[in-house]
């Protein structure tokens, strides 16, 4: 399993996630800077809760850029 580097950016694709609004927002840049966003933007716009859970499953769904 690959690990995240100083330099080393991540991205989240927002199409990737399961929704129904066809969101296509993709956010990245390093870990730690892309999950709070992401895990705002899930809570924000398609109504998840931001709880552990939902990070761990963004987390999961970081690829590198
Ligand atoms: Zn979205």
């Amino acid at each position: 399993m690959a690990t995240a580097t100083a330099t080393g950016r991540k991205y989240i694709d927002c199409s990737e996630f399961p929704s129904d609004s066809n969101c296509t927002l993709k956010i990245s840049g390093k870990e730690d800077e892309v999950l709070p966003v992401a895990a705002q933007h899930a809570a924000a716009v398609h109504g998840h809760e931001d709880t552990p859970e939902l990070r761990d499953q963004l987390r999961q769904m970081l690829k590198d850029e």
